[in-house]
């Protein structure tokens, strides 16, 4: 099996050829033995706190890592597992494996810590997701509300009604729902009306910006203020500088993801972070950074 073939083989982000069309026929027929030989894996990166920095969960995003090309980055591979319905087979395991982890994250951490796992539109509209959904909670035991699923608007706007349905089903069970890349897709604020929502991922290309752009800084600014109404939470995507996190901070957006707080990591490297955080925690005040 290529699991066993050796753990450092991977290190290599340069699996970019270029000029490979979108559907890579070649590309296509690998992914199927590369689920069975164990290729695909997950990484997880740190939420935090704007504030303290703390981790407060993780969003799992999955990785290929092929024998000979390296990293394949998803923007490749999930639309292909979309249009071949694979995606139903990975996002099935990506669901119960990030249920399970987060177990292990907790231990580690002594403290609880949530999980936020993204879900296709495919997946969305298959029959099986709810039954998904209910294995991964009862095998893993995570309590339901520490399960956030990410959709994008696009997915709810597929067929609403059906989305409004599935929805109030995963409520019922208090998974929380995030609209990822939120501001990106369409731009109807009706849906949070309709639908169940606990959580807005502000797209990094409102953040990328900031804190220069009086655009951005006035869009951050009018959802954290819509979130603050509804009662949501607010995660800002892809921050990477200190006058990101510290603009995003004084607006009184209370979590953040990106580059400058923690990139996407293995399992074990994510533990070694909930360590150092436990570490920290555990000093006397005046020894802590
Ligand atoms: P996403 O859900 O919006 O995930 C955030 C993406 O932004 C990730 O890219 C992450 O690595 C990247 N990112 C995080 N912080 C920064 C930053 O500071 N700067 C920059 N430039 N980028 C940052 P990634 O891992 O390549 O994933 C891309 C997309 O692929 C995801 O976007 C998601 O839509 C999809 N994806 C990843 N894993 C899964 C999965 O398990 N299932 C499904 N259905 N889709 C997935
Ligand atoms: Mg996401
Ligand atoms: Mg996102
Ligand atoms: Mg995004």
């Amino acid at each position: 099996r290529a699991k066993e073939k050796g753990k450092g083989r991977c290190m290599v982000y340069s699996a970019r050829d270029k000029g490979a069309p979108a559907h890579d026929i070649s590309l296509e027929a690998a992914m199927f033995s590369a689920v069975r030989e164990g290729e695909f894996l997950l990484y997880y990166q740190p939420i935090v706190s704007a504030r303290s920095r703390k981790i407060e969960g993780f969003e799992t995003l999955m990785r290929w890592c092929h024998p000979t090309l390296g990293m394949v980055p998803p923007a490749r591979f999930i639309p292909i597992a979309e249009s071949n319905g694979l995606i139903n087979l990975l996002g099935a395991w990506a669901l119960k494996a990030a249920c399970m982890q987060v177990r292990q994250f907790e231990l580690a951490a002594r403290r609880e810590l949530y999980i936020s796992v993204n879900i296709s539109p495919r997946q969305f509209r298959s029959d099986q997701f709810l039954d998904v959904l209910d294995e991964a909670l009862s095998m893993s035991g995570v309590p339901a509300n520490r399960l956030v699923l990410e959709i994008t608007e696009g997915t709810l706007m597929v067929d609403p009604a059906h989305a409004e349905g599935l929805l109030l089903r995963m409520a019922e069970r208090s998974a929380r729902i995030a609209i990822d890349d939120f501001g990106t897709g369409y731009s109807s604020l009706a849906y949070l009306k309709r639908f169940p929502i606990s959580v807005l991922k502000v797209d990094r290309t409102f953040i990328k910006d900031l804190p220069d752009s009086r655009k951005d800084a006035a869009i951050c600014s009018a959802v954290l203020d819509l979130a603050r109404h509804l009662d949501l939470s607010v995660v800002a995507e892809g921050v990477e500088t200190e006058a990101q996190l510290a603009r995003l901070a004084q607006s009184g957006c209370h979590y953040v993801q990106g580059y400058l707080t923690g990139r996407p990591m293995p399992a074990h490297v994510a533990l070694a972070a909930l360590n150092d955080d436990l570490y920290e925690s555990l000093l006397p005040e005046e020894l802590r950074q």
